[in-house]
């Protein structure tokens, strides 16, 4: 089974589930059989979406399963195919709760140590609602290649319709970033509400 980590977070897990239509009870961000239920109707389907298209390394395995279901079809999708091109790719970042978004955001600022990584706060980033995903490329050594023209050509091989990628953004391009696609682009605002009020994210696509 393919197993979301966010036990910590109750709250936040129950969202993503509800996000889901999985689970359809209180937003109390207590643990109990109703979200249990949920929680392993989630795995069991993640499970088998990953049977369906294939495993792939532990690194990106681990992140995938933190993202909505049909981010993980996407997801897996993508992956496939710019693996086949050649290239040597990770799914480095999925989901974070919003307390893991502001430890991040906290780097490099208040006197933290290390570059500053982002600037979203926790619920101000698409990593917070399952629909985003970053990736990393390697070397054949397993050097990481942090930016440059392979970020393009990544995306150049796979990118799909159902997917927007952050190197097309204007002001701050984000090449490693890729995240659903909407009919309709939808705002960090209107994405937080839904995703707060426990509602479907996933039906806009
Ligand atoms: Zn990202």
């Amino acid at each position: 089974m393919s197993f979301i980590h966010f036990h910590d977070d109750v709250l936040f897990t129950q969202q993503l589930l509800a996000a889901e239509r999985l689970y359809l009870g209180a937003l109390d961000g207590l643990w109990g059989p109703i979200t249990e239920r949920a929680y392993l109707e989630f795995s069991a389907r993640s499970t088998a979406i990953q049977q369906e298209f294939g495993a792939f390394d532990t690194r990106s395995e681990q992140n995938i399963a933190t993202l909505s279901l049909r981010a993980q079809r996407v997801c897996r999708i993508f992956l496939a195919r710019v693996l086949e091109g050649g290239m040597r790719v990770r799914v480095i970042s999925g989901t974070r709760t919003y307390k893991e978004q502001d430890e991040l955001f906290r780097r490099g600022r208040y006197g933290n140590p290390g570059p500053r990584v982002t600037n979203a706060r926790g619920g101000c980033s698409s990593h917070n609602f399952g629909i985003a995903w970053d990736i990393g490329i390697f070397t054949a050594e397993g050097g990481y290649v942090t930016d440059g023209e392979e970020y393009d050509e990544a995306a150049r091989i796979g990118l799909t319709p159902d997917i927007e990628w952050g190197g097309f953004w204007k002001g701050f391009p984000d090449r490693p970033h890729y995240q659903l696609r909407f009919k309709q682009p939808l705002s960090i605002v209107t994405l937080r509400e839904h995703f707060e009020e426990g509602e479907a994210i996933q039906s806009y696509a």
